[in-house]
């Protein structure tokens, strides 16, 4: 018999799941307790249930995700990154980044990406599978267990969150409960390449999250060079969608903009992405690209990326740059896939 693993279930699905084995509910209670307030998975350090039960668990449950945990801490200490290795033997990643006060979990939503951007190494790897709930939920697990409490997460680990929906907002729904991390819903931003039948399932299911959308750039033509998403989910029907969302809600709209030299940083695309934050009401996040080998294009100097962002500045766009972190252990955002490629 396979073993069920109940951070896929959720907690109300799984303690129904306990009481038709037998169980009182409050055996499914302690169990979640132990892993999201304790981050233990181990049945036999749950001490509070009988031995008799936690043998008779073990061949029911298992609360293992990960075959393998591999920590990379990086050279100034402001980010962590985890090669974590499931039990398929397929590789993910994921990347904690150290605030003063707080850590950020950069999370992974899918075993590489189909979306195929042309600067970034997650699609160069290609796509693999959809992470299970339980896969997602397990990178906060493991993190904390070697003593980085998280308190936000971005899914801007590799993938595209909106193509595996169900099982990215099963997790959220589970790391926000009462019963889960309860990670507030605020703290928790979703980044996408603008998947329309995604952003659209958001509106129709009410489901107000901070969204991120990574741009490439603003001008159509010149963002299928290097988004071929642009194709069938044209930045015009995005922006539409986009403005719809936020309409609904009061979340934040974040737009990441990934600097490539002499491709999409010239005063005029910089202008074409001023009207369309302005039309979204939304900040702008300049982040220089982490070049690599297998990437066809080059970072911007310090200089270019202080004038796009005194550009952006000057037409009253709200704008942040996103400083370069653990880019010598390959663990910056939009990065991850290194470990694929090294075998
Ligand atoms: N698939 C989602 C989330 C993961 S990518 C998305 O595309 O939004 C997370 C962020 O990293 C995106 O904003 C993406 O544009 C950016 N990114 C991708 N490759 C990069 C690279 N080589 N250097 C810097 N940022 C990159
Ligand atoms: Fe996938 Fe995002 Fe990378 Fe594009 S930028 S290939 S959507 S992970």
């Amino acid at each position: 018999m396979s073993r069920i693993n109940p951070l896929s279930l959720g907690p109300s699905d799984f303690e129904a799941l306990m009481v038709s084995w037998g169980y009182k509910p409050f055996v499914a209670r302690q169990i979640l307790t132990w892993v999201f307030h304790h981050n233990v998975t181990d049945l036999d350090q749950m001490t509070n249930l009988s031995k008799s039960i936690r043998g008779d668990l073990a061949e029911r449950l298992t609360l293992e995700s990960m075959a393998d945990v591999e920590v990379v801490p990086s050279g100034d200490s402001s980010a962590t990154k985890f090669v974590l290795t499931l039990l398929d033997g397929k590789k993910i990643e994921c990347v904690v980044l150290h605030e003063k006060a707080y850590n950020t979990l950069c999370v992974s939503s899918q075993c590489g990406c189909p979306v195929d951007c042309k600067f970034c190494l997650t699609g160069v790897v290609g796509f693999k599978r959809n992470l299970e709930v339980h896969e997602i939920i397990a990178q906060i697990t493991v993190v904390q267990q070697r003593g980085f409490p998280i308190t936000n997460l971005v899914f801007m680990g590799m993938g595209e969150p909106l193509l595996n929906y169900d099982n990215v907002f099963k997790a959220i729904d589970i790391i926000t409960s009462e019963a889960g991390f309860h990670l507030s819903k605020r703290n928790i931003t979703v980044s996408t390449s603008g998947y329309l039948a995604g952003i659209k399932r958001l509106i129709a299911d009410q489901r107000a999250i901070n969204l991120a959308f990574s741009v490439g750039n603003a001008n159509p033509v010149k963002r299928a060079r290097i988004m071929p998403i642009e194709g069938r989910n044209s930045i015009i029907d995005v922006a539409k969608t986009l403005h719809d969302y936020q309409s609904s809600h009061n979340r934040k709209l974040t737009l990441e903009y990934t600097l490539l030299h002499g491709q999409n940083d010239s005063e005029q695309d910089i202008k074409e992405l001023a009207n369309l934050a302005k039309y979204l009401n939304a900040k702008v996040n300049l982040i220089n690209l982490n070049p690599h080998i297998r990437i066809p294009f080059k970072p911007v100097s310090s200089s270019q990326m202080a004038q796009a962002r005194d550009w952006l500045k000057k037409l009253k766009v709200p704008v942040t740059i996103r400083f370069r972190r653990g880019q010598e252990i390959s663990a910056a955002c939009g990065q991850l896939g290194e470990s694929h490629l090294a075998g």
